[in-house]
């Protein structure tokens, strides 16, 4: 009941913010369904790694892609697979970068959500439900970037999941580090993912997981969350994410 009337509450106040940024601010926000829709229609299309979520060649019995039975997987894929099992909507280009970006610069919930309908579709077409079903993990950003920005957009992502496929949600990494991921290079990435373990949170004994995420750029955070929630007792775990730079 509560959490009713908190949901309720907040997406009043969702519209009434709406509102006001139209009235003073001349800043209208797109209709979050049409608008997700739209951007994959136009990035969403290609065939990806199922090891590591990378663009495949249209033909993927070309050099660089092999299809092992309904598995298709890229030339590195093939030798050392990065993950069993890749979702991903599209590749990072216009329009679709664009829009995860102002996701998180403008704080649009609602496309968040319809972001994470849209992933939830694309789990349940892709992948069959394990024996003792999947929880759905977000990659967290750090608490003080999620206050500035005023949206937790991986949490509504993953929420939205759990709420379309009748799963759990649970929260249980924590962004250490503020370092902004943009700024360093590659190598720099892979060890300095401040990812860690929350507190006394705890994952039933083994568990498959989702790895909820935007953007995939090295696969770097995607590993250490996959490396944490293993040795916390996860039996496998399968990344999510809205879209993949190549
Ligand atoms: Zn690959």
């Amino acid at each position: 009941m509560l959490r009713l009337l908190m949901r309720t509450w907040l997406q009043r106040f969702r519209g009434d913010v709406a509102y006001l940024e139209r009235m003073f601010l001349g800043r209208t926000r797109p209709e979050a369904e049409g608008a997700v829709r739209e951007a994959l229609a136009l990035c969403g299309s290609e065939r990806w790694c199922e090891g590591c979520g990378g663009s495949l060649e249209e033909d993927t019995s070309g050099p660089s892609a092999v299809g092992h039975g309904a598995t298709r997987l890229c030339g590195r894929c093939r030798l050392q697979p990065m993950f069993h099992g890749f979702i991903r909507l599209g590749r990072y280009a216009p329009p679709l970068d664009r829009l995860v970006q102002r996701v998180k610069g403008n704080a649009w919930h609602d496309v968040a959500e319809a972001f994470g309908r849209a992933l939830a579709c694309a789990i349940s077409r892709k992948l069959s439900r394990p024996p003792g079903g999947w929880i759905v993990v977000p990659i967290p950003s750090p608490p003080l970037r999620r206050l500035r920005r005023g949206i937790d957009h991986t949490g509504s992502m993953a929420r939205a999941v759990g709420r379309e496929l009748g799963i759990r949600c649970t929260s249980c990494l924590r962004a250490r580090s503020s370092v902004r991921q943009a700024s360093l290079g590659r190598s720099e990435r892979l060890q300095r993912s401040g990812l860690v373990w929350r507190g006394r949170s705890r994952i039933p004994e083994a568990s498959s997981v989702l790895l909820l995420d935007d953007v995939r750029t090295t696969g770097g955070t995607l590993l250490k969350a996959r490396e944490l929630l293993e040795r916390h007792g996860a039996r496998e775990v399968i990344p999510a994410v809205i879209c993949v730079r190549d």
